[in-house]
């Protein structure tokens, strides 16, 4: 029987493994689960998953607090010092400093689970289908080579992202942040943009859409609201910035993956009864900018410590201990109508206030 099985392997449920298995030893039997095969050094065709690959600001610090440096092997190019805002529906448009690490998302995660000690168990293309009550435990039925197994398990922790199966198994469909469809479509490109695009129309989405270079090629990506026309808000988005100005060559490939904001705390669900969530499966993701990456290992990190402390009271010692992880995400929507108000963030990019001035 394993203490654990972290059903999930990207930034949350392996900065949890790698976390409990260097702290705990041979003390806490680990199993992680992913579908991906991530521990395969090269893609071989399985998942992928749909990312803008930006390490921002507060993602950085947290792979400091975690000492953690990227090698450079999960880098791409370019590096990016500015996001270019464009509110599209008046034609405004202002550049503003920001550093974020420009990665290939495939090589991060494949990265982060080589740093997992040998201690914890790796079960790649593995699929969680199902669970049910075992005992003081659980038995878990998982989709491996072609064949439902079983194992059973003490905790389960559900870090399976934003379409969690754990979560809604365990808790429901009620109470979810609000669920978007984000597509992203890669396109050739004849000139490096050297800038993060954040673009806002309320005629395409409430939330935003983005733009940003990766080698020779441009990922135009949009988080859109859910309905039967997302792929025409798409292709009119493409068209709108085509006449703002910018260039898409060739596509080269397409992607969609669901994108969650929680607008408020009672949507954020940290687990209870021996199933606990951590990252976007538990909705811990940046309302304002869907940066994710930092809430990922955050929660993580939280929820490593108080694994630490023990399994007795452990579902309401993670919770009480993501208080600051609550506060931030309060934070994030308290500040969110300088973004998405429309009236504000015209007001703020007006006026010019910590602007870069670019000349190109
Ligand atoms: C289009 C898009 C662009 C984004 N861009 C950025 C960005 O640039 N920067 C940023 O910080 N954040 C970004 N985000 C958000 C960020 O990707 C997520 O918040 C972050 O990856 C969450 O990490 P996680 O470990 O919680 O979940 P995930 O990264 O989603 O990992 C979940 C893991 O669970 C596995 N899994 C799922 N279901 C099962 C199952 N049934 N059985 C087995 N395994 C399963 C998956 O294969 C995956 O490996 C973006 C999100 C989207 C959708």
């Amino acid at each position: 029987m394993f203490d654990i099985a972290i059903i999930g392997g990207g930034p949350a449920g392996a900065t949890l493994a790698r976390m409990v298995a260097t702290r705990m030893g041979e003390k806490c039997k680990i199993l992680l689960i992913d579908r991906r095969r991530l521990t395969q050094e090269v893609d071989v065709g399985s998942f992928r998953k749909c990312c803008g690959g930006l390490v921002a600001p507060d993602a950085q610090k947290m792979l400091a607090r975690m000492g953690l440096a990227l090698p450079k092997s999960v880098l791409v190019g370019p590096q990016i010092f500015a996001v270019r805002t464009i509110d599209l529906s008046v034609g405004l448009e202002r550049y503003y400093q920001r550093f974020y690490i420009n990665i290939d998302r495939e090589k991060f995660d494949r990265w982060l689970v080589s740093q997992i000690p040998d201690n914890a168990e790796i079960m790649d293309d593995c699929l969680f289908k199902s669970y049910e009550q075992s005992g003081n435990g659980y038995r878990l039925k998982l989709l491996y080579k072609g064949k439902i197994i079983e194992r059973t398990v003490r905790i389960i922790i559900g870090a399976d992202g934003a379409f969690s199966q754990v979560r809604k198994q365990a808790f429901g469909e009620k109470k979810w942040p609000k669920r978007y469809i984000s597509i992203q479509k890669w396109y050739k490109s004849q000139k490096t943009s050297p800038y993060f695009g954040a673009i806002f129309d309320p005629e395409i989405t409430d939330f935003y859409s983005w733009i940003i270079p990766k080698e020779d090629l441009l990922i135009l990506g949009a988080a859109l609201e859910m309905g039967e026309n997302v792929h025409q808000k798409f292709e009119l988005l493409k068209l709108k910035l085509e006449n703002f100005g910018y260039q898409f060559g060739e596509e080269t490939k397409k992607e969609g993956a669901f994108i969650l904001r929680p607008l408020n705390l009672g949507q954020i669900n940290t687990g209870k009864a021996g199933i606990l969530l951590i990252g976007e499966a538990a909705g811990w993701i940046s309302p304002s900018s869907a940066e994710g990456l930092s809430y990922a290992f955050r929660s993580a990190m939280v929820l490593a410590d108080s694994i630490n402390q023990g399994f007795t009271g452990l579902d309401s010692r993670y919770k009480r201990r993501c208080r600051k992880l609550f506060a931030n995400v309060l934070l994030k929507n308290v500040k969110s109508p300088a973004m998405y108000g429309q009236r504000l963030r015209q007001l703020v990019l007006r006026s010019g206030i910590e602007s870069l001035d670019v000349w190109e």
